[in-house]
């Protein structure tokens, strides 16, 4: 049976899949293969297969990255939204899997070697690439950036400045709202979040390594927070050219969104079992959201979560949105990875 429902989504929402390569941390030998490629001249690349109990699971995407494309590879398919942005486009790009199946390695990537990056830094050194060479045609842009995560339906910000540089502890959030407001220009109103006007790539890894500090901070004291939250990088993009007064205003979010495991209802009691709960509730919601647009519905249930609300303007009308669904080619994994392709298939 081929789950090809995503094929007649129109409009500006894409998914796609990338699979990464088995670690040796996953313990199994490779001729173990519950994850294949079907290699027929029309799902060439955008096909892949799980197999759960003797049975084949075929699904379609927009593309599929083999356990072999490179953080090059899968960058050059998303650098045409982050122009989009650059011309005035709200754009969202998200990262959808269980727990290890790669999100923040396609985010973040890994070091800070050229071929490890991932799409957040390439993403910078394109935007920044790109200002300096319109330039010449009289542009000039602002750029600016916030950086936030949501548990259990609460936003805290990741760049507090203080007398050091910027809050890795958490403690400033304390008795802030962030409160969430959209203005009649589509814009985005977080109160008190911290809002960073940046002038070059290296200000803002800068910025992005203080926010991970503070995002592995709480992972020890809060239960392995990171993978338990959603972690959004927003960049505001003003540009005016002085020659044509034309003016853009774009915006772009990379986001890597909370683990989308299961975790067994009946075992979690108190702050996990809540926890559970706002992770389902924000991924279905998201999926939600995704799936009512998709379909041109009139109704479109941004309220329903932290996340959607947030973003709701950079999802509607003519913005772009780009869904990475990550899988994990680990036996063990099988029937998270099911239930990964399946949300963005939307089959069931
Ligand atoms: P997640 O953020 O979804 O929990 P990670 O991005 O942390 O998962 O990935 C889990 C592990 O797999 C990490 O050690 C990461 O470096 C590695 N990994 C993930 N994707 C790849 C890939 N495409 N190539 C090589 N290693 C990868
Ligand atoms: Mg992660």
């Amino acid at each position: 049976k081929l789950h090809n429902t995503i094929l007649e989504l129109k409009g500006n929402i894409r998914v796609f899949c990338r699979v990464r390569p088995l670690l040796s941390d996953d313990g199994v030998e490779t001729e173990n293969k519950v994850v294949s490629f079907p290699t027929a001249m029309e799902t060439l690349g955008r096909g892949i297969d799980l197999t759960l109990n003797g049975q084949k699971h075929s699904f379609i995407y927009d593309k599929v990255f083999l356990p072999d494309a490179s953080q090059e590879d899968v960058f050059v398919e998303i650098s045409q939204l982050v122009q989009s942005a650059l011309d005035g486009y709200k754009v969202c790009v998200f990262a959808y899997g269980q727990t290890g199946s790669g999100k923040t390695y396609t985010m973040m990537g890994k070091s800070r070697l050229h071929d490890q990056k991932g799409l957040i830094p390439r993403t910078l050194e394109q935007v920044f690439e790109t200002r300096q060479a319109l330039q010449s045609q009289g542009w000039k842009y602002e750029m600016q950036v916030s950086m936030l995560e949501i548990y259990n339906e609460t936003i805290r910000d990741l760049l507090i400045p203080n007398r050091s540089g910027f809050d890795t502890s958490r403690t400033e959030n304390v008795g802030k709202q962030y409160a969430i407001k959209h203005d009649a220009n589509g814009n985005t109103h977080v109160s008190d979040l911290t809002v960073v006007d940046v002038r070059s790539s290296n200000e803002v890894s800068y910025l992005l390594e203080r926010a991970i500090q503070s995002r592995s901070v709480g992972k020890t004291q809060m239960n392995e927070q990171s993978s338990r939250s959603h972690f959004v990088f927003t960049l505001r993009i003003m540009g005016v050219n002085e020659s044509t007064d034309q003016q853009v205003q774009g915006v772009l979010n990379l986001i890597d969104l909370a683990g989308s495991e299961r975790l067994s209802k009946s075992g979690s009691t108190g702050d996990r079992l809540k926890e559970t709960q706002s992770i389902n509730k924000s991924l279905s919601s998201l999926s939600d959201v995704i799936f009512a647009l998709a379909k041109k519905e009139e109704h479109v249930p941004f309220r329903n979560s932290k996340l959607t609300y947030l973003l709701q303007p950079c999802l509607g009308g003519d913005s772009k949105t780009l869904m990475f669904v990550n899988v994990s080619p680990d036996p063990s994994s099988v029937g998270e990875s099911l239930c990964s392709l399946r949300f963005a298939a939307r089959v069931n």
